[in-house]
C-alpha cells in the first residue's frame, strides 16, 4: 500500500513538474525561478514523508491544528525536518498566529496589520524569522470571508510589515477569484507586485497558481505555485 502510494505520488509529481517546465519554456522563463509548494492539507504525514523522499522541500498547509501536529509527526517519522519549508497558505485568525509561527517558515495570508503584529510577537517568542506575503483579493466583488486585501490596500499592509523585526516582507499572494478568467486575475496581480517592488525592492515573490491554473500563473510571473489536488488527489472533503 505504501509503495503504491509512493509510486502514485512520484507519478503525479513528475507530471506537475513537466507542466511547470512546459509553462516556463512557453513563457521564456527558467524553471529555477519557480518554486513548487505541494499543498498537503487533509493528507497524512506519511504522504509528506514520501514527498520529502522524492525531493520535495516546500509543503503548504492551511489549518493550524492539523499543520502543527503533522510537522511534529513528520519529525518523529523522519528524524529530521531541517530541510522542510512549511508554507501556511490558509486564512489565519489572530489567536492562531503564535502557534503558526512555531512551525511555519512562510505565511502567505497576511491581510491586515494586526495579524502581522501578532505573527511578529509569536516569531519573537520562538526566536525565529518568518517570511510573509500580503494576500490580495482580486475579486471585483470581494467576499470578506475569503481573506485578502484589495489591490489599493496592499501598500499600507506592506508598510506595517516592514517596520517589524521578526517578520520579513517577501511579496504577494492571491487565489484566482472563482468563475473568472484566472489570466486576468494573475495579470492584475503582476501589476500589484510591480507596484509593491517599487516600494520594497526585495518583495519579489508572487504566490499564485494552483492545480487548475498553474500555466496561467507562470505566464504572469508567479514565483511560487501552490499545488494540491494534482499531486495528492482529491481531498476528502471534495469526495
Ligand atoms: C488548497 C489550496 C491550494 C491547492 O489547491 P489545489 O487546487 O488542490 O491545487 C492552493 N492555495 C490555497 C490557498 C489553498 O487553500
Amino acid at each position: 500500500m505504501t509503495e503504491q502510494r509512493r509510486a502514485e505520488l512520484a507519478d503525479n509529481l513528475a507530471r506537475v513538474q513537466d507542466r511547470i517546465a512546459s509553462a516556463c519554456a512557453a513563457a521564456g522563463r527558467s524553471a529555477e525561478e519557480v518554486t513548487l509548494i505541494v499543498v498537503t492539507k487533509f493528507f497524512p504525514a506519511s504522504d509528506v514523508a514520501h514527498l520529502l523522499d522524492l525531493g520535495v522541500r516546500d509543503i503548504g498547509e492551511s489549518r493550524d491544528q492539523e499543520a502543527g501536529a503533522k510537522v511534529d509527526e513528520l519529525r518523529d517519522l523522519t528524524g529530521d525536518t531541517d530541510e522542510l519549508v512549511v508554507h501556511f497558505v490558509g486564512q489565519l485568525q489572530r489567536n492562531k498566529a503564535a502557534s503558526v509561527s512555531r512551525y511555519a517558515d512562510v505565511v502567505h495570508s497576511v491581510d491586515r496589520e494586526r495579524l502581522a503584529t501578532a505573527l511578529e510577537r509569536g516569531a519573537a517568542r520562538h526566536d525565529r524569522i518568518l517570511d510573509v506575503l500580503v494576500q490580495v483579493d482580486l475579486d471585483p466583488d470581494p467576499d470578506p470571508d475569503r481573506g485578502g486585501v484589495g489591490p489599493d490596500d496592499v501598500s499600507a499592509v506592506a508598510a506595517a510589515i516592514v517596520g517589524l523585526d521578526h517578520v520579513r516582507l517577501r511579496g504577494v499572494m492571491s487565489v484566482a477569484p472563482p468563475k473568472q478568467d484566472p489570466a486576468a486575475a494573475f495579470a492584475r496581480l503582476a501589476e500589484v507586485s510591480a507596484r509593491l517592488r517599487g516600494e520594497h525592492r526585495d518583495a519579489s515573490w508572487i504566490s499564485a497558481g494552483m492545480s487548475g491554473d498553474l500555466e496561467s500563473a507562470v505566464a504572469h510571473g508567479a514565483t511560487h505555485l501552490r499545488v494540491g489536488t494534482a499531486i495528492l488527489g482529491s481531498r476528502p472533503s471534495h469526495r
